[in-house]
């Protein structure tokens, strides 16, 4: 039987198989077209540059086992990296398998003479021809030395520092912390990357929110560079994601992150999660992610209790180099009990309102602004308030909203009302549906689906989205 570039390359591809893990044999061999046999040379096509260097570097020794066996001790093994974004004309690179007197098992380094024909899309930096630098997206101040360490936080914070330790050498991985708004999620997840890029230099680490992984990869797709997007990921030692509610409803986006999460997670990489939510609790998640998600320790952030209030105050009083008399110190830490950043909060408000009055810091002071911040934490949680807001916001009152109308535009700002209800209350669905036009749970689960795609796709929602997150978060 005569041997053709499809034959050679599915025998192959069968010895391979048998000998890598199946993730690692979708993830690298299954994109691979053979393309020509010419004599002993077969020419493959893969999808990028990146690809083929990690072709190189990992499979090497795999691939000329296999391609010998085919083709015997002259098998050549040709690239040809694929244009995603085809300007000119791309000439294969050829790499040589040993020749016939080597031992084909024996490591060696092949050096390939090659002029890159296109550049590597990387959605933060364009790399150099070999040592790619990532920008770690870390911000120094969070870090482990002023998370302010109590009952609340402990086993999240120990955790924390164990992986910051051995990245990837836990049993903590992912490590997903999760908790409410303002409880230190993404301080927590930065200090761990701070602390291992101190330790680990040269470790690569990657610090990024969900929706701006999002975002890259919708990207990504547009620009047909979803493959550079996928290895690029698939390249970090530890990877930091935040918020990972966000990737609730985004099909495309979780599936692409599944695959980058098992390549990680199989090759011994740290993953980092945040979430507002534990994963029994995460909507729209699909399960394979999900039960990937709690391989690892899911630890919580609680509210902090009354002495790491104090603490937190005093840490930040200290850091910011003033002094408040404890009883206003007591006094906030007593009334602000659900949010760390709101803690913050009225310490900053404190600060610029005594300086600016040139006042004391005074009880009265510490009342007044303390009552802002609660009033405001109320007002953030009615559903009320939300649909007086997204009525505003459209130039319609309530009771329009509400309708039965299936006019477009009034049915967006009705589901938009259930979608913010959704994000920004702890209501239920059905709870959320009753009091929002009388409507089911379903109705309303549709509609937050709805407005996460639309987000997605239109433009001009995502601005809605934008600016009614602005005005009900202000
Ligand atoms: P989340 O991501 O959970 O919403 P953040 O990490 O943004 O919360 O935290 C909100 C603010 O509270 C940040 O300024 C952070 O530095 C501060 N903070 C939270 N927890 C602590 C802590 N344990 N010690 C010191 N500061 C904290
Ligand atoms: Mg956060």
């Amino acid at each position: 039987m005569t041997k053709t570039a499809d034959s050679v390359w599915m025998e192959c591809l069968s010895f391979i198989r048998d000998n890598i893990k199946p993730q690692a044999y979708k993830t690298w061999f299954e994109p691979i077209k053979p393309i020509k046999l010419s004599g002993e040379a077969l020419t493959i096509q893969v999808p990028s540059k990146f690809f083929y260097e990690w072709l190189e570097e990992h499979y090497i020794k795999l691939l000329r086992v296999a391609l010998v066996r085919q083709l015997g001790n002259g098998a050549k093994l040709v690239y040809d990296v694929k244009m995603e974004n085809a300007y000119s004309s791309n000439s294969p690179q050829t790499v040589k398998i040993p020749s016939a007197n080597r031992n084909p098992l024996k490591p060696q380094k092949v050096t390939v003479p090659m002029e890159s024909s296109r550049e590597l899309k990387n959605p933060f930096i364009i790399p150099g021809l070999q040592k790619v630098k990532i920008e770690s997206q870390l911000n120094p101040n969070y870090n482990f030395v002023n998370f302010v360490e109590g009952d609340s936080n402990r086993l999240a914070r120990s955790a924390g520092m164990a992986v910051a330790n051995k990245p990837g050498g836990t049993s903590f991985n992912p490590l997903l912390v999760y908790g409410g708004v303002g409880l230190g999620k993404t301080h927590l997840a930065h200090a761990i990357g701070v602390e291992i890029k101190d330790k680990y230099p040269d470790k690569t680490v990657l610090y990024i929110s969900s929706e701006k992984f999002t975002q890259q990869f919708i990207d990504s797709v547009k620009s047909n560079t979803r493959n550079d997007f996928i290895h690029f990921y698939q390249m970090i030692d530890v990877l930091i994601i935040d918020d990972v509610q966000f990737l609730s409803g985004k099909a495309g986006t979780q599936d692409v992150f599944f695959h980058i999460f098992n390549h990680l997670h199989q090759n011994g990489k740290q993953v980092i999660l945040t979430s507002d939510k534990a994963p029994v609790d995460m909507q729209d998640i699909e399960q394979r992610l999900l039960s990937r998600f709690k391989w690892g320790l899911s630890a919580e952030l609680q509210l902090p209790d009354y002495e790491t209030r104090i603490s937190i105050l005093q840490n930040k009083l200290y850091r910011d180099g003033v002094e408040m008399p404890e009883e206003i110190v007591e006094y906030i830490a007593k009334n602000i009990k659900s949010n760390v950043r709101e803690l913050e909060g009225v310490i900053i408000s404190m600060i610029a309102q005594a300086s600016f009055n040139r006042k004391e810091f005074t009880i009265d002071l510490a009342k007044q602004i303390v009552d802002k911040f609660v009033k405001n934490t109320k007002k953030e949680l009615s559903i009320d308030y939300i649909q007086k807001v997204v009525s505003k916001y459209f130039d319609m009152d309530v009771a329009t909203l509400q309708s039965k109308t299936r006019k477009r535009h009034i049915v967006q700002a009705r589901q938009l009302a259930m979608y913010f209800a959704k994000r920004m209350t702890k209501s239920s669905l059905a709870s959320i549906g009753s009091q929002i036009g009388q409507r089911d749970h379903a109705t309303v689960l549709h509609a937050c689906k709805t407005v996460d795609n639309l987000t997605e796709t239109d433009k001009q929602f995502k601005k809605y989205v934008d600016d009614l997150t602005k005005k009900l978060t202000l």
